[in-house]
């Protein structure tokens, strides 16, 4: 397949004749360790992917927005009436048009224009396609307007349109991911303080490689489970006295669990905590160049999705037990459970043998077969030219 920023390009030509003034790339990401810790008010640490999101675009007389996308092969086209509040634009159109809404309510005067988008990210898999669309449409519109809003404060803006106008719940996260990544870094970032720090995370020079495998498991109840998980956190804080979780420390942890009744309740809460100092962790390890050492801390990170917030399905533990067999350093599955992907980090040269062994696991019990991608930490978004 053509790269897609020459898709973009094309795509943009075809539709709308002539040459886009320019091009604006946006990843997908992975969080490399943190789950569930985001909504605790804790710490996450994702990186970008490889696999990116272009937008080709092109000023127009306005308010007018017309876009084109690859995926659906349609173009849709919207005014100021359209994005004057939330629910008019729908289905994918909602997260571009989301953009241009969140843009408008914080007062930038918005460019109109014409975009042509094609992404390599794939939906739905849990690597953030929809934050990936978000920040490539994000920082055209920004360049295109010149508009005063520098990178630190356009995640929120991008989450708000998701919230608000496609209204999907989601955390700081995934934009944050997808705006202010550096190659070769990943992103801790406090999502209390929405404070970030790039920390080194150079696995090409390490001699290692992440594999990220998709294990195509359907993602069975996964908004009912999310919301009770949610619920069984927030109940623990009200519990213990605290604002959210991230403000029990470890070493807190067996005289805050013994407050706890509930058994459940305890245990999502061990999850939750002990998951935040895996994360600070692994930025210490990864600061102190002990890259390969951060593979234990994945694998418990799983252990504890699996056995204390239980939001693992056996596709995915199936994948975790597979690649570990295999001689991967550590495993774990990434994203909010119920299905998605598993990070298996790796020996450059050891990735196709742990790669078919998942395979190979996965036929044995008769799953559906995974996909699955070598990757390195790579930019966040940016201007391509
Ligand atoms: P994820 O972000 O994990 O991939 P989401 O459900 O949050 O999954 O977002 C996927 C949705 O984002 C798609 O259903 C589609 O509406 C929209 N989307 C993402 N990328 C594109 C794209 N390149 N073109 C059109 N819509 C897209
Ligand atoms: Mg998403």
């Amino acid at each position: 397949m053509t790269d897609v920023a020459d898709r973009a390009a094309a795509g943009f030509e075809r539709e709308f004749g002539g040459s886009p003034a320019g091009r604006w790339a946006a990843p997908g990401r992975v969080n490399l360790i943190g789950e569930h810790t985001d909504y605790n008010d804790g710490f996450v640490l994702p990186f970008a992917l490889p696999l990116r999101t272009v937008a080709a675009a092109q000023p127009q007389a306005g308010p007018r927005w017309t876009v084109w996308s690859e995926l659906s092969g349609e173009t849709i086209d919207f005014g100021a009436d359209e994005v004057a509040e939330p629910g008019r634009v729908t289905d994918w159109g909602a997260y571009v048009a989301g953009v241009v809404w969140a843009l408008r309510e914080a007062g930038h005067d918005v460019p109109g224009a014409r975009l042509a988008i094609a992404s390599d990210v794939p939906l739905g898999a849990g690597l953030s396609s929809s934050a990936a669309l978000e920040a490539a449409v994000l920082t055209a519109l920004v360049d295109l307007g010149g508009l005063d809003l520098p990178a630190e404060r356009q995640p929120r803006l991008a989450q708000r349109a998701e919230n608000a106008y496609v209204g999907a719940p989601t955390g700081i996260m995934d934009q944050s991911a997808a705006i202010r990544c550096r190659d070769g870094h990943a992103l801790f970032l406090d999502c209390r303080t929405e404070e970030v720090e790039h920390i080194p995370f150079d696995l090409h020079a390490a001699g290692l490689a992440m594999l990220v495998v998709d294990s195509r498991a359907p993602h069975r109840h996964a908004d009912g489970e999310y919301a009770a998980r949610r619920r069984s956190c927030e109940a623990a804080a009200e519990r213990l006295g605290v604002r959210a979780l991230r403000d029990v420390g470890v070493d807190q942890l067996d005289a805050a669990l013994a407050r706890l009744d509930d058994p459940e309740t305890r245990r999502r809460a061990r999850h939750v905590v002990t998951e935040d100092q895996r994360v600070l962790d692994t930025v210490a390890l990864l600061r102190a160049g002990r890259t390969r050492e951060i593979g234990p801390l994945l694998t418990a990170s799983h252990v504890s999705m699996r056995d204390d917030f239980e939001i693992t399905v056996p596709e995915i533990d199936t994948a975790v037990e597979a690649a570990l067999g295999a001689g991967a350093l550590g495993a774990r599955m990434t994203g909010g459970g119920f299905g998605g992907c598993v990070l298996a980090l790796v020996g450059a040269d050891a990735a196709d043998a742990v790669a078919d062994a998942v395979t190979t696991a996965y036929a044995d019990k008769g799953f559906q077969a995974p996909t699955h991608v070598t990757v390195l930490p790579a930019a966040g978004a940016a201007r391509l030219d």
